[in-house]
């Protein structure tokens, strides 16, 4: 597309959609005008890569996951089109702000962190490495709340996103399928002597299909996200007749559930994952019988990957339609079945592993209930005598009256995956240990990883630029190429281009917290980053226990020598999870306190910005110089954002947790600063039951003036919070071992404080941390998965076309 065309293009939609001339749109006119020329750009390789793979009988995989956060489009798909400069430079020619019309898109917010962030960043690592990959999730009406502070205080409000419609989604009414819940089954005997189960009084619902492409970077692939949303089916108009029983279908697919581990509202939350679980499932053997081939062999042409427990009804489900409409036997679809699924787990935390008591499941999902109780049976009945029973009983689906999603997941799939190497091993060695008795050969590792794309290339176009004149531009297709950099460590001259690129991103992330928050902060101080949902475990109350010493130290000392920083904070906290709460309030209530005391003299700023998300992100990375990454050893799984600022050339504080540990083998342990408990240290604790919060409260006077300051008054209006804080590290005995690695955090900060003032070492640090950031790049990730659990190839359209 020339210039000219572009612009031509652009008149005739602002015209036909808006009844306007181009001169007098908007941000909001051009955002949606750009949008539909973008997506009219990629539909034609859409259209060809789903046919390419229709008439190749392409093995594909599906990624069924309950969260997908993608963030905004516009720019990544103008990236990845290679339009990016043309349109930039042609829409500023025309007198617009570029940014201003990024800024109209709504962030597409269908997750709640890692875990959905991880999904998008698979697609688009799959589209990108030509790989035969699509995904299946929800297309919620709302998406994660909007936050706010009010004094201090978060408050959530509605995402809705789709106001302004959505210019990348596609409804494809013929592609609907029916979902059917709740009834009852009977078993009625048929002619050959089997049993049919015969289903009545169920209730019937539509899955609509919003399909949006995935576009591949340089390359003609476009592969496909696919989120159903509900309606109720017009045969079953006259059985809604009230709006409350309406709003109760209606409510199935409106809103995404804002708890990152544990579950609520738990009977909507069981059918929206039943919904689009049968809707993507009943779409894909739809879908397969166009090629024509016996059922016996979907396994060779279909794999199946179930993202976290939510969508282990993959594994029932598939079971009904094989046994119930295809008539197979038990063991054929049995075999079909654990040959197509594949598992990830991302969590070890007891109380984020997903149950459903049994009463619920077979009262709604009868059939799914009956499914899984065989599965159980049978799982029982084969390895009664070839295992202790005390391994059996604690490793089957059905134990009391609850469901086990996870042990579904594993004993119906073929390989059960963690997120990085130390989760992995812990999967084998503590957690999962009995299963890996069982299935030794299907436990393997998948490091997460981050698309470059993204959170480089688009988020920080100084340094991508900077990259590509010091290395040339390979890395942007192959990240690992980023390790030529090495080369360069010790040239003064691109080091210090290095920094200004830093400074140039710092400055604009101050003009932006200025803006948003009124606060001043010089973009010569540290910028301390720790970006993340909040969670007790993720210790944002170790680094708060941390600023607080630090205030402390200045105000005792004011002419002290003291290395200016700006803590930067962005979190969302559950809305039912009251204790996360109480740390936003706290972390707010000290940011009031130090940036308007006269004595710190803005040596210190505490900046919590409102509203974490992919957008907010994508803004605060580049301007990092250091991330925090201080979960207590064994409870971060991977982590993702420690991938994003360490290629952003952020220096990791870590504790040896997730993928950190792999950060510090990258990197070396001369530019990352860890600290803190071991996994053997905090597994330890754990046997001997011998922590003492207390003991070390008691003997440490730093310790006990930072608690203090939470109960005394010494930080203003956290009354109840700063009660609830303190008990939590005392009376409840420090769940998190803040208080045991408090002492070696702060020495750690100490030392990276002074080192920053060494401009040469640190800028050295920062570009042997991009340099070494390749390897996280998930186009590893993804074509692990795809040689190793999916074995999925890559198909080449461009030669198809030009051939
Ligand atoms: C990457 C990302 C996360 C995950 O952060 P962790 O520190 O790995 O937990 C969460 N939310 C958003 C918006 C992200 O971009």
């Amino acid at each position: 597309m020339t210039r000219e065309e572009f612009i031509e293009d652009l008149r005739n939609r602002v015209r036909e959609s808006f009844a306007m001339e181009l001169e007098t749109a908007t941000p909001n006119e051009l955002f949606v005008a750009i949008g539909q020329i973008v997506r009219a750009c990629y539909a034609k390789s859409w259209h060809n890569t789903r046919q390419r793979y229709l008439v190749n009988k392409q093995r594909q995989s599906y990624y069924f996951s309950i969260e997908f956060l993608p963030g905004r489009m516009l720019k990544s798909n103008l990236m990845s089109l290679g339009l990016l400069d043309m349109v930039r430079s042609t829409v500023e020619e025309l007198g617009f702000e570029f940014e201003e019309v990024l800024n109209v898109e709504n962030d597409m917010a269908l997750g709640n962190g890692g875990l959905g962030r991880l999904a998008s960043c698979f697609l688009d690592c799959l589209a990108s490495r030509e790989l035969p990959g699509n995904g299946n999730g929800i297309r919620y009406d709302y998406g994660l709340f909007k936050q706010q502070f009010v004094d201090g205080y978060q408050v959530e409000l509605p995402d809705a996103w789709l106001k302004s419609g959505n210019v990348w989604e596609v409804r494809r009414e013929s592609e609907a399928v029916e979902v059917r819940f709740g009834g009852n089954v009977y078993m009625q005997p048929t002619k050959d002597g089997k049993l049919k189960p015969v289903a009545e009084n169920e209730r019937i619902l539509r899955a609509i299909p919003y399909d949006t492409g995935v576009v591949g970077y340089h390359n003609d692939t476009v592969n496909t996200l696919r989120l159903w949303s509900v309606e109720v089916p017009e045969s079953e108009e006259g059985k809604y007749r009230s709006i409350e029983e309406r709003r109760m279908v209606e409510d199935l697919t409106a809103v995404l559930y804002p708890d990152d581990s544990n579950e609520q509202g738990r009977l909507t939350r069981l059918s929206q994952e039943y919904f689009f679980v049968s809707a993507g499932i009943q779409s894909i053997v739809r879908y397969y019988k166009k090629l024509k081939m016996p059922i016996s062999r979907i396994n060779e042409y279909v794999a199946i990957h179930i993202n976290d427990t939510h969508p282990a009804l993959c594994i029932p489900e598939m079971m009904r339609i094989l046994l119930d409409e295809f008539d197979l036997s038990w063991e054929k679809s049995w075999g079909l079945t654990v040959s197509m699924m594949s598992y990830t787990n991302h969590t070890i935390m007891q109380e984020a592993l997903e149950k459903w008591p049994l009463q619920m499941v077979k009262y709604h999902l009868p059939r799914m209930f009956q499914i899984i109780e065989e599965i159980d049976r049978r799982f029982v009945t084969n390895l009664t005598g070839l295992y202790p029973d005390d391994l059996i009983q604690r490793t089957r689906i059905i134990q009391g009256d609850q469901i086990h999603m996870a042990n579904l997941c594993i004993i119906g799939s073929h390989s059960t995956n963690g997120v990085a190497k130390l989760h992995s091993d812990l999967l084998k060695s503590v957690v999962l240990h009995d299963f890996y008795v069982l299935y030794p050969e299907r436990f393997n590792n998948k490091t997460n990883g981050i698309t470059q794309r993204r959170w480089l290339q688009q988020a920080n176009e100084p340094l991508a630029n900077l990259i590509d004149k010091t290395i040339g531009t390979s890395w942007r297709k192959e990240p690992t190429d980023m390790e030529r950099l090495m080369n360069y460590c010790e040239d003064n001259e691109v080091l210090v281009a290095f920094e200004q690129a830093k400074q140039q991103n710092k400055l604009a992330l101050a003009k932006y917290i200025e803006k948003t928050t009124n606060i001043k902060v010089q973009p010569n101080a540290i910028f301390d980053v720790q970006i993340k949902r909040l969670h007790a475990y993720k210790r944002q109350l170790l680094n708060l226990m941390h600023i607080l010493k630090c205030y402390f130290d200045l105000k005792d000392n004011p002419e002290m020598d003291f290395v200016p920083r700006v803590w930067i904070f962005g979190a969302k906290a559950a809305p039912s999870y009251t204790y996360a709460k109480a740390i936003i309030k706290a972390i707010n209530e000290v940011a009031n306190l130090i940036n308007h005391d006269p004595i710190i003299n803005d040596r210190m700023k505490v900046v919590f910005l409102e509203n974490y998300n992919v957008s907010l992100a994508e803004r605060i990375i580049p301007a990092a110089d250091v991330s925090e990454q201080i979960s207590l050893a064994t409870k971060e799984a991977s982590g993702t954002s420690n991938m994003k600022l360490m290629s952003n050339g952020a220096i990791t504080v870590a504790t040896m947790d997730g993928a950190n540990v792999e950060i510090r083998a990258a990197v070396g342990d001369e530019n990352i600063y860890t600290f803190g408990l071991t996994e053997e240290e905090v597994y330890r604790y754990y046997e001997q039951g011998n922590y003492s919060a207390q003991a070390i409260y008691d003997q440490d006077p730093v310790i006990q003036r930072v608690l203090n300051a939470f109960v005394d008054g010494t930080i203003p209006n956290i009354q109840r919070e700063g009660q609830e804080i303190f008990d939590s590290l005392l009376r409840y005995n420090d769940e998190f071992f803040l208080l045991k690695d408090f002492v070696p955090y702060c020495q750690v900060q100490a030392k990276l404080s002074q080192d920053y003032l060494n401009r040469e070492k640190w800028q050295k640090m920062s570009l042997i941390n991009t340099a070494k950031s390749g390897i996280f790049s998930a186009d590893y990730t993804v074509q692990r998965y795809a040689d190793d659990i999916w074995q999925i190839a890559p198909v080449d359209l461009h030669k198809e076309k030009r051939n």
